[in-house]
């Protein structure tokens, strides 16, 4: 039987920046294989050069929006290590505009990458994890339990992870693959950084959604992931986990 972490395999998309990538180096430090889908992986594979043992990382340039891209970057992820244990997505945009003013550009983009990405990498693994028994993690956000002023696009595609996840809860539950959500407040990554809130924005409206003292580093979110893939969380499934430093307690 294989179950200790050194034999276990764990997928990341969005494992190239920020919240994943922190995952990712903690899944690699814990033993995992980890295979990653991201679009920009670049300062990923300068970190793997680094390790002592560069194997147990595979980076794939892959668009979680592209059905072939995903298709063929999980297999060949499956067909070098066998076994598949773990998906944890996280690969994510976000925008802001005015709601009157959001493009069917920006809607359309935002549902491609945060909902049809999440959608797509969890259809390409669940047959592996179903032989394994295996689990989910998806990203939501805070912005899908409290209105986003102005980010309505990105709350609507985070919404819909979260009913995604619970229906995958229930419908694998008796077959062993269990399936949660983290949502996480905010988070100091590159996302973060650059937020293009309209200039004209009442900000009064987006208090609620600001952290109560400083932003996470992505470090600190990465924990309650491995968690919910261990041993400890058996019995945990369809939840929705909120790590904001109670900003919305
Ligand atoms: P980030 O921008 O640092 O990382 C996102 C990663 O997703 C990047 O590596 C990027 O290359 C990748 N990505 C984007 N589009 C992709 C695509 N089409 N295909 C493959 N990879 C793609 O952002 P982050 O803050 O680490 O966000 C990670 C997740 O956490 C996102 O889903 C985000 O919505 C969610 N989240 C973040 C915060 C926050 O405050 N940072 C809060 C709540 C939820």
């Amino acid at each position: 039987m294989i179950d200790s972490p050194s034999s276990r395999v764990a997928l990341v998309s969005g494992g190239g920046s920020g919240i994943g990538e922190a995952i990712t180096h903690r899944l690699v430090r814990e033993g995992y294989g980890v295979g990653v889908l991201d679009l920009k992986p670049d300062r990923l594979s300068a970190w793997a050069d680094t390790l002592d043992d560069r194997g147990r990382l595979e980076i794939h340039c892959c668009d979680v929006a592209s059905e072939e891209e995903v298709e063929r970057s999980v297999a060949s992820v499956l067909s070098r290590w066998g076994r598949l244990d773990a998906l944890i997505t996280v690969a994510g945009l976000l925008e802001f505009a005015h709601a009157a003013d959001t493009s069917c550009a920006t809607w359309e983009r935002l549902v491609a990458v945060n909902l049809t990405g999440t959608f797509l990498v969890c259809r390409a693994a669940l047959p592996h994890l179903l032989r394994t028994g295996g689990c989910i993690v998806t990203t939501s956000s805070t912005a899908a339990l409290a209105g986003l002023a102005y980010g309505s696009a990105y709350a609507a595609t985070k919404g819909g992870i979260i009913a995604y996840t619970r229906a995958l809860a229930v419908e694998y539950a008796k077959r062993g693959v269990r399936v949660n959500c983290v949502c996480p407040g905010a988070v100091d990554t590159p996302m973060t950084q650059n937020l293009g809130i309209p200039d004209d924005a009442d900000l009064s409206l987006i208090a609620r959604q600001l952290p109560l003292t400083a932003a996470a580093k992505p470090g600190a979110i990465a924990g309650i992931y491995c968690y919910l893939i261990s041993a400890d969380a058996a019995h945990m499934t369809g939840e929705v986990v909120r790590i904001d430093g109670g900003m919305l307690a």
